[in-house]
């Protein structure tokens, strides 16, 4: 058996915990992209800024919500961009996925767990911003390979089935917002950029 990780939105009314979490369950990343930061804000979430927001990568079927889940709410920050589930209580951003079941993957942001170090440092940096003005992904690599052996395996086993973000049709279980360009705006520009 694995850990068992509680996490909840930032007021407490939507709770729920990872199950059985173990070292091959999932990775950790830190995302510094735009995205990221500008979706959380437009959500109601902390404004990270240039500190980049941490996600733990794991299976939809590790994820059991035991208060206020559905009232979930889903947005993309652009058409056809990842969906981004948060908690409309507070504003907190809880989940990215891809819009099909059949990508057996979520990413919750790590800021949600009781104990935010509860899986110890990143090993993965996407985007991060580098001396010379660039952005740079390290160890990329090894997040990859453990997101196609998880992906592929959920697929092949039918454990992608077991999801609490869709339902039996493949349909998100909330109505997707996509964001406008008059929406992204009300976001204010990263002080970075
Ligand atoms: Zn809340
Ligand atoms: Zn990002």
């Amino acid at each position: 058996m694995g850990q068992d990780i509680p996490f909840g939105c930032s007021c407490g009314a939507m709770r729920g915990v990872l199950r059985d979490i173990t070292p091959r369950s999932g990775g950790h990343l830190r995302c510094y992209c735009e995205d990221c930061r500008a979706a959380a804000v437009w959500a109601g979430d902390e404004n990270v800024g240039g500190t980049g927001v941490h996600y733990y990568q794991t299976t939809p079927d590790k994820y059991d919500f035991t208060t206020g889940w559905p009232d979930v709410k889903v947005f993309q920050w652009k058409k056809g961009r990842l969906l981004r589930w948060y908690a409309p209580c507070c504003g907190a951003t809880l989940v990215n996925t891809l819009d099909s079941p059949k990508w057996a993957f979520a990413s919750i942001n790590t800021a949600r767990f009781d104990d935010p170090n509860a899986l110890g440092p990143a090993k993965t940096y996407a985007f991060k911003p580098m001396p010379n003005g660039k952005s740079k992904t390290v160890g990329f690599s090894h997040f990859i390979i453990g997101f196609i052996r998880r992906t592929i395996w959920a697929r092949i086993s039918g454990g992608w089935r077991k999801t609490p973000f869709f339902d039996d049709h493949g349909l998100a279980i909330s109505s997707i917002q996509t964001l406008n360009a008059q929406d992204r705006a009300t976001v204010p520009q990263d002080p970075r950029s």
